[in-house]
Formats: structure tokens, C-alpha cells, sequence
């Protein structure tokens, strides 16, 4: 099932919804830990989950497998991620073609990174420029068999230097045919906010899944919101400070953290949230207990009708 149909049913039922990202595993025992995390978080009823695309190639057939897995074994709707980089048409082609074939119906479109070690991003032979070009090549090919998503920045994307411009283009997005946008991470949730309205403004009117990466380690996110130059509001700031030494302490702060964001934004009217789990399990479950979500773990057994564990698979 196309992701904006079942965006528009969670949306007519009036309940949040969530969708998980995964990115493909290195090694072949990180593949078999990450499929059966994979089956164990289907507990918890995403409504859909995306699989990263390497830009520059070296995984990304791992990423056909893992949504060709996901899809047909697991029976979990999958949004495949597919970037332009070191793609020519013909190898863009080969990907839609086995995300079709296993009955994936979702693709993230993006231009990627520049490959590792590489500055400045260009597009190759036979390629694409941009993440627009992919969106309108997929619904020239693919009419409206995919559910096509896009990124979006609230703090505005790395290369650009102008915002105005950031807005048009990811408008020019939508207007090639992107039916949702999922956010880069944030923390600063006013931020947010204003982003999307100002997107409103801006004649935007898709859905917009904010990005919430739980902290799970103070390393990984000082690496990472430095990486995205992402805007760290000065309460989070001092609250790490003291224990940032304390690897399970920093792990309960970024539940409790990611917790507290999610309602800020749910109060503005978001309904859908997008968690980068980073591959793991227990923030994610956790932050989806606090929001009352899905039913705590310890209380399963004790129900004589567990919702979240008999929710019909399509
Ligand atoms: P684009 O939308 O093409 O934008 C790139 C830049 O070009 C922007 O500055 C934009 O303003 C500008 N621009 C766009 N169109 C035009 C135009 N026609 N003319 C001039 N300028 C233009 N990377 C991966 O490698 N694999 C992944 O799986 C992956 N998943 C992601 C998921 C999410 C939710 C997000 C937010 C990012 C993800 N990324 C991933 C990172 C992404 O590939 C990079 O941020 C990349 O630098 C930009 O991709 P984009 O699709 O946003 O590019």
C-alpha cells in the first residue's frame, strides 16, 4: 500500500502514526541482527519502514534485499531511499524495477551525498542533478504506482545559502510529482514549526514527517549535529553537560528529550512522526511508550487483547 494512502487514513482516523528508518548493515551478522530487530519492531506498528540508499553504490543492493525482505516476508510496508549519486538511468531503472517486482511501493527520492571522500556532489553520466529530476523520471516511468517522498530542511540544506531558494526548490518537488516530505533531524522543535508554516505559506501542502533522532550516545550526537550544523537549543546543552560521561544516562535523557519534542509538535497538529533508529530497538520503543503509543512491554502479557501485536498486516 501506497505510504500517502495510509497517511490519509491515519489522518481520517484522527491517531498518530509512526514510520522506522534502518540503513543497511555492514556486515552479514549486523544484516541478521538487523532483520530480526526488524520483526521484533513490528510490534510496535509502524506504519511504514524506510530503508537507507548508500549514495555512491557499494551497498544499495543490500538495500533492494532488505526492502524485498521487509515487504514480502515480513509483510511491513517499506519506503525504499534511492539517490541519484553514481546512478546512471539504467542502474536507477534496475532498482524500481526490483522495488516493484516485491511489491514495494514507496520510494524516498534523493540526490545524495558526494560518495566518501568527495567534496563537492556531481552527477554522472546518464544521471541526475537533482532530487526533483528523480521524482519527475519516476513518475514519467511509474505514473502514480509509487507513493514518491522527499527531504526537506528545516534548517535549510547544506549547500545552500539562501533559504528563499531552499523553499523553491523543495516546492519544485512536489510540483514534479513528491507526494510527502520527511525532515532532516532537528531539536529545536519552535523551529520546526515555523518551517512547516512558512512551507504553508509557500503553497507546500503535502505532509511533512518530522525526522526525530533519539540521542543515544553524546559522542554520536555531537558528531552528527555538528555533521548537519543542526541547531542544539541551550537547555539540551546543559542538560548533557553533567552526564555526558554516562552513557545510560545520556541514552534516558534522549527518550525523555525525544518524548517531550514529539508533544511539542503534536500540540502544533503534527500527527506523523519518522524515527532514526539508528538500527536500534530500545529508544524508539521506549519514546513510543512515553507517548502512550503503544502499550508498555511489561504490561503485554498481562492484556487479554494486545492491539499493536494483532494489527492486520496488508
Ligand atoms: P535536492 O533536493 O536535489 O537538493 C540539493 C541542493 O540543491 C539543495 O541545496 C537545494 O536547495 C538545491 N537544489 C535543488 N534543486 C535545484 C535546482 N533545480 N537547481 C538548483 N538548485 C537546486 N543520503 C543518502 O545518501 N542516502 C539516504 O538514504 C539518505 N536518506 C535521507 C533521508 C532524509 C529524510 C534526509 C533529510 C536526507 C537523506 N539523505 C540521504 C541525505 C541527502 O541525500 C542529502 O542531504 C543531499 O545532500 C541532498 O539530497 P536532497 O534529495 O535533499 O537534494
Amino acid at each position: 500500500m501506497k505510504v500517502i494512502d495510509k497517511i490519509h487514513r491515519a489522518k481520517e482516523e484522527g491517531r498518530p502514526f509512526w514510520s522506522f528508518e534502518y540503513f543497511p548493515p555492514k556486515t552479514t551478522a549486523g544484516v541478521m541482527n538487523l532483520l530480526d530487530r526488524m520483526e521484533r519492531m513490528y510490534n510496535l506498528g509502524p506504519e511504514f519502514v524506510d530503508i537507507t540508499w548508500n549514495a555512491g553504490g557499494s551497498s544499495s543492493d543490500l538495500t533492494s534485499e532488505l526492502i524485498a525482505t521487509a515487504q514480502s516476508v515480513y509483510g511491513l510496508e517499506t519506503c525504499m531511499h534511492l539517490t541519484c549519486t553514481n546512478m546512471p538511468k539504467q542502474k536507477i531503472d534496475i532498482a524500481l524495477k526490483a522495488a516493484k517486482a516485491c511489491g514495494n511501493q514507496n520510494i524516498l527520492a534523493l540526490r545524495g551525498d558526494p560518495p566518501r571522500g568527495e567534496e563537492r556532489w556531481e552527477s554522472c553520466e546518464n544521471g541526475f542533478a537533482y532530487a526533483s529530476d528523480l521524482v519527475a523520471y519516476i513518475r514519467e516511468q511509474y505514473g502514480d504506482y509509487f507513493s514518491i517522498g522527499v527531504a526537506g530542511y528545516p534548517e535549510g540544506h547544506l549547500d545552500s545559502t539562501d533559504k528563499e531558494e531552499d523553499f523553491k526548490w523543495l516546492k519544485f518537488k512536489v510540483d514534479q510529482g513528491a507526494d510527502f516530505i520527511v525532515t532532516q533531524l532537528f531539536y529545536d522543535t519552535e523551529l520546526f514549526k515555523d518551517w512547516v508554516q512558512e512551507c504553508r505559506k509557500r503553497g507546500i501542502h503535502v505532509p511533512i514527517l518530522p525526522g526525530i533522532m533519539p540521542i543515544q550516545s553524546y559522542g554520536g550526537f555531537v558528531r552528527m549535529t555538528s555533521i548537519c550544523r543542526t541547531s542544539v537549543p541551550e537547555s539540551i546543552l546543559e542538560a548533557l553537560e553533567p552526564i555526558k560521561d554516562d552513557d545510560q544516562a545520556v541514552k534516558d535523557y534522549g527518550v525523555k528529550l525525544a518524548v517531550q519534542m514529539c508533544r511539542e509538535i503534536q500540540e502544533a497538529g503534527t500527527q506523523g512522526f519518522h524515527f532514526y533508529t539508528l538500527n536500534l530497538e530500545k529508544s524508539t520503543r521506549l519514546i513510543l511508550e512515553g507517548l502512550e503509543f503503544v502499550v508498555p512491554r511489561e504490561n503485554i502479557r498481562s492484556l487479554p487483547w494486545n492491539p499493536s501485536l494483532s494489527k492486520k498486516r496488508e
